[in-house]
């Protein structure tokens, strides 16, 4: 007979998981407490608007390929890629940089802002790629279980880049601060500030200007709605409304998890749920990471969102924008050193209608704005309400033109929804970061050290935040699953 898993939460590692173990022949079933799966990639829709509700940049697309592969498959099977041309926009405040979809163009825009700028881009880029081939093939496949699992023959000879930085990298290289913005912006994504993040982290610099940015067409919800029907294929069972409110343990062996009072035996749990919730199913006893411990990680960014329709097309605007226009280290410390609401915060648009109509009714913009703010905060009615207010005024000004008066509808989202409506740490909107401590083997493990049979996956987990790595996350603790409980 098959072994029973039973796993909780539906996020992207949680379906990746899922997938690998009903092709390895165990009996799986996916718990989800909300309506819908796919975690913090829900979708709202509105009025004809359509709104990814958390990730919104493909990036790694080669990532996505090989996950689909595993099964036989391919993307395209199950939705269809656009290339953003050009991949995004930078605004300033005295200047836009612009991102184009190809090498050559990013290199005639850093000649344009800083001449000559071009000779170091490349060779920072073909520094990044070798980065990426070797964290994608050798380092991120590996479960963090030892040290070791990070020395491999091509890392023993950059160990530097382990323990330098990729803020000092940077500015070894560039000394134009809008450059030094534009390269430190990628591993934003791995939740902590450039200054904490080690130097082999540039494949992200990779990630971005060598694969560049991509779009499945209806929205990144492609992707969940493509694993799930993956997933049932497979022949797993997936029960949405399903909160797991108990991981029972008998003989220090994971036994049964109780969901909406119901209790459900199984041979083994694998909690896709965040890590610190996931503990806080067991009794103390059984807990392996304390309190102290979650308190002192670093956790990535909170954010304030807005979902906003838009009765008509705006102008200057791209698919995706950054707007730098005031001092990120200032910022970066409202989030990381001093927790507290910034005073000037950078953000980010994203208009999926720009470029696909079928997130927005005709001559309409589907408009999704974020501000990273520290996990943890005070979130008030009145506090989105300024904030909004703030970034709006100066989105306006940036992008020379008014469009306060054509907002058909605003909903915003922030630390007390996170904690609602997933059980996030504080309200963390994308789990722990990737700083030097916090790599690999120094992350939670996969594995419970004090109950059999219990694993765990996902952003607070190895290899870390992110939809790509969520994917690789779940096909490392399906491999850790397949070779202990067969
Ligand atoms: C606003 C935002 C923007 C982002 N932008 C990007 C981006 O552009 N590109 C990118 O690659 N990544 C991005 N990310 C990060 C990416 O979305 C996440 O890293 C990834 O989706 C996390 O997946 P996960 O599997 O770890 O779990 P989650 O998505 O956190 O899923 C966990 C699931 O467990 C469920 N759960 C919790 N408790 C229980 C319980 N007791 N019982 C049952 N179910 C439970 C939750 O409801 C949730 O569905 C972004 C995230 C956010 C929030």
């Amino acid at each position: 007979m098959s072994k029973t898993v039973s796993i909780i939460g539906s996020g992207f590692s949680a379906l990746s998981a899922s997938c690998y173990l009903a092709q390895a022949g165990f009996k799986v079933s996916v718990y989800e407490k909300n309506a819908t799966v796919g975690g913090r990639a829900r979708q709202l829709t509105k009025e004809g608007f359509t709104f990814d509700m958390g990730p919104s940049w493909y990036w790694m697309p080669d990532i996505f390929e090989k996950f689909f592969n595993d099964f036989g498959k391919k993307t395209s099977d199950f939705y269809e890629l656009d290339k953003l041309s050009p991949a995004y926009k930078i605004f300033f405040s005295d200047d836009v940089i612009t991102i184009g979809d190809q090498m050559n163009k990013i290199c005639e825009e850093f000649d344009r802002i800083e001449p000559g700028s071009s000779k170091p881009l490349r060779k920072f880029i073909a520094k990044a790629q070798e980065h990426y081939n070797i964290a994608i093939n050798k380092v991120v496949l590996k479960p963090g279980l030892s040290p070791f699992e990070l020395v491999t023959k091509e890392t023993v000879t950059r160990l530097d880049q382990f323990y330098k930085t990729i803020s000092s990298q940077v500015r070894k290289n560039f000394k134009n601060p809008k450059l030094i913005s534009t390269l430190e912006f990628p591993v934003l994504f791995l939740g902590a500030k450039p200054s904490k993040t080690p130097s082999f982290y540039s494949f992200m610099n990779f990630a971005d200007f060598g694969l560049g940015t991509w779009h499945p067409k209806g929205g990144m919800y492609q992707i969940v709605i493509a694993m799930k029907s993956l997933a049932e294929s497979l022949g797993v069972s997936i029960h949405t409304n399903s909160n797991v409110e108990k991981i029972s343990v008998n003989n220090k062996k994971a036994q049964h998890i109780i969901v909406n009072g119901e209790t459900i035996e199984s041979d083994v749990v694998l909690s896709g749920a965040d890590y610190h919730h996931s503990e806080t199913l067991l009794d103390t006893k059984y807990r392996q990471y304390s309190e102290a411990y979650w308190e002192s990680r670093t956790f990535a960014p909170s954010s304030l969102l807005f979902y906003v329709g838009f009765n008509k097309k705006l102008k200057n605007i791209e698919h995706h924008n950054l707007f730098f226009d005031t001092d990120f280290e200032n910022h970066a410390e409202d989030i990381y050193d001093n927790p507290k609401w910034p005073k000037d915060p950078l953000f980010y648009v994203n208009f999926p209608s720009v470029t696909d109509k079928s997130m927005a009714p005709d001559d309409c913009e589907t408009g999704f704005f974020l501000i990273p703010i520290a996990p943890g905060l005070e979130d008030t009615p009145e506090l989105r309400a300024q904030y909004f207010d703030i970034i709006i005024k100066r989105f306006e000004k940036r992008t020379q033109q008014k469009i306060q008066d054509n907002i058909l509808f605003k909903d915003s989202y922030c630390v007390n929804d996170f904690v609602e409506d997933y059980n996030s740490y504080k309200g963390n909107a994308y789990g722990m970061a990737n700083t030097l401590m916090q790599t690999a083997f120094l992350r939670p493990k996969l594995k419970s050290k004090k109950v059999e049979g219990l694993y765990f996956t996902g952003q607070l987990t190895v290899p870390g935040p992110g939809v790509p790595p969520a994917l690789i996350s779940g096909k490392l603790v399906a491999e850790l699953i397949k070779k202990n409980e067969h």
